[in-house]
């Protein structure tokens, strides 16, 4: 019957199905060789919205950077937004830069055990504290992620879970003595065999025991949401150049890419004004650099113009009054120190590229 719990006995054999798969043949990742929970929970938050191929090498990197969590606590800001740079989604770094400063600050440097206790971390929610209870402390609790939410509603054949139904499904199967490789297992189908598209349902080893499969409804668990539509703008950025430097600002606390380093947005004499910098040349144009954020397809518009005086503000209010903004006139080599969105950084290497001689 539709959505409802399985018998007893069928737990166990999917249970079992899962785990001797996963056993067998679950992907080499370097995350799965620890038990230490501070990296457990680097290789969670960089999980989070990224794929496994592109979140590998910033892992390694990363624990060789911050090898233990007394490390990251200790490091500045703005090494830890450098060594996220590229990752995306920048809040996780912020929230996980916070969070263990708790950690160390207020909990003796020892990551909390309970889903609760975690969850009382900053960036930390119901699946990432589920998984690291799980799997970095055998805590007796599921971890739903996107691969497993459709892996259930696959098994349960289920159109529309809700958190709640996902909860007790997720709850229902969990192996009360191998909870962290379970879930870890119920990813791992996801991900490589009950995959979105086109699942490989010839070699599921939980076949038998899918509802969706025997219904023939796979394709269509869990129903589509409906996208919010994506919209196009047009984002003009002024690089401003001055003896061999160029000007950036560190955008605002909140929102999109906040903390993180940027060319001024805004054009040429709108940024000069604001900042009561003089400009002695008619802006060029760089060429136009595209990115895709989840809602939002901007296109960047770059234009170049050289300043012949005045220091900029080192702060000044952003639109809402409420935060400051750093500026830095840097060299080339100190604008690569800086953590830099990937659209900003193709701006720099643009502007490095057309850059001549010494201005
Ligand atoms: Fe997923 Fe197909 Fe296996 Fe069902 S039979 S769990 S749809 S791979």
């Amino acid at each position: 019957m539709k959505s409802e719990s399985m018998s007893a006995e069928r737990v166990a054999l999917v249970r079992r199905s899962l785990l001797e798969r996963y056993d067998r043949a679950a992907r080499d990742l370097p995350w799965r060789h620890e038990s230490d929970p501070y990296r457990i929970w680097v290789s969670e938050v960089m999980l989070q919205q990224t794929r496994v191929d592109t979140v590998t090498p910033y892992y390694e990197r990363w624990l060789e950077q911050f090898p233990d969590l007394a490390s990251l606590a200790d490091a500045e800001h703005d090494d830890v937004m450098k060594a996220w740079e590229g990752l995306g989604y920048y809040r996780r770094a912020r929230y996980l830069h916070q969070a263990v400063g708790i950690v160390r600050d207020q909990l003796g440097g020892e990551v909390p055990t309970t889903v609760e206790g975690l969850r009382e971390l900053p960036g930390i929610g119901e699946y990432t504290a589920g998984a690291i209870a799980s799997i970095a402390y055998g805590t007796v609790s599921p971890a739903v992620d996107g691969n497993v939410k459709r892996v259930l509603a696959r098994l349960y054949d289920e159109a529309r879970p809700s958190p709640a139904w996902l909860r007790d499904r997720a709850s229902e199967l969990v192996h009360p003595s191998r909870p962290g490789d379970w879930n870890q297992a119920l990813m791992e189908h996801g991900a490589t065999v009950c995959t979105p598209r086109s699942p490989r349902c010839g070699e599921c080893p939980v076949q038998a025991h899918c509802r969706a499969f025997a219904a023939g409804t796979q394709d269509a668990r869990p129903a589509r949401a409906r996208r919010d539509p994506v919209r196009a703008v047009e984002i003009s950025i002024t690089v401003f150049e001055r003896e061999g430097r160029t000007l950036l600002m560190r955008r605002p606390a909140g929102g999109l890419l906040a903390g993180l380093w940027a060319f001024p947005e805004g054009s040429p004499s709108d940024v000069a004004a604001s900042l009561a910098l003089v400009i002695d040349s008619a802006p060029h144009a760089l060429d136009s650099v595209r990115h895709r954020f989840t809602h939002l397809d901007a296109t960047y518009l770059p234009e170049v113009v050289r300043v012949v005086s005045s220091e900029p503000r080192t702060s000044a209010p952003d639109a809402k009054g409420v935060e400051s903004l750093d500026t830095r006139w840097v060299t080339p080599g100190e604008a690569d120190e800086l953590a830099l969105p990937i659209a900003q950084q193709k701006i720099l290497s643009l502007w490095k590229a057309q850059r001549g001689p010494a201005v």
